[in-house]
């Protein structure tokens, strides 16, 4: 069973999801300034990469921003 403790400290806990599935960065800052406190950030976007989430804020990144910066990530691992 996959370790999802992290998710117990979600900033996001008892936020309304729908702030995070908003179209476009400029309706995605609410989610995102929530995203920004949120002590399991790093772990929710490493979770949301590694299952191909493509949809929504998920750590502290939009689905746009999410898609580059993996993008980044295969590029800097094969140089
Ligand atoms: S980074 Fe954002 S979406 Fe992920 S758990 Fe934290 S508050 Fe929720």
């Amino acid at each position: 069973m996959e370790d999802q403790d992290w998710a117990d400290q979600a900033r996001c806990r008892g936020v309304d999801p729908e702030l995070f599935f908003a179209r476009g960065l400029h309706e995605a800052r609410p989610a995102l300034k929530v995203c920004a406190r949120c002590p399991v950030k790093d772990q929710c976007l490493t979770y949301a990469i590694s299952h191909d989430i493509d949809h929504g804020v998920w750590g502290g990144l939009t689905e746009r921003q999410r898609r580059a910066f993996a993008r980044r990530s295969a590029l800097a691992r094969v140089s």
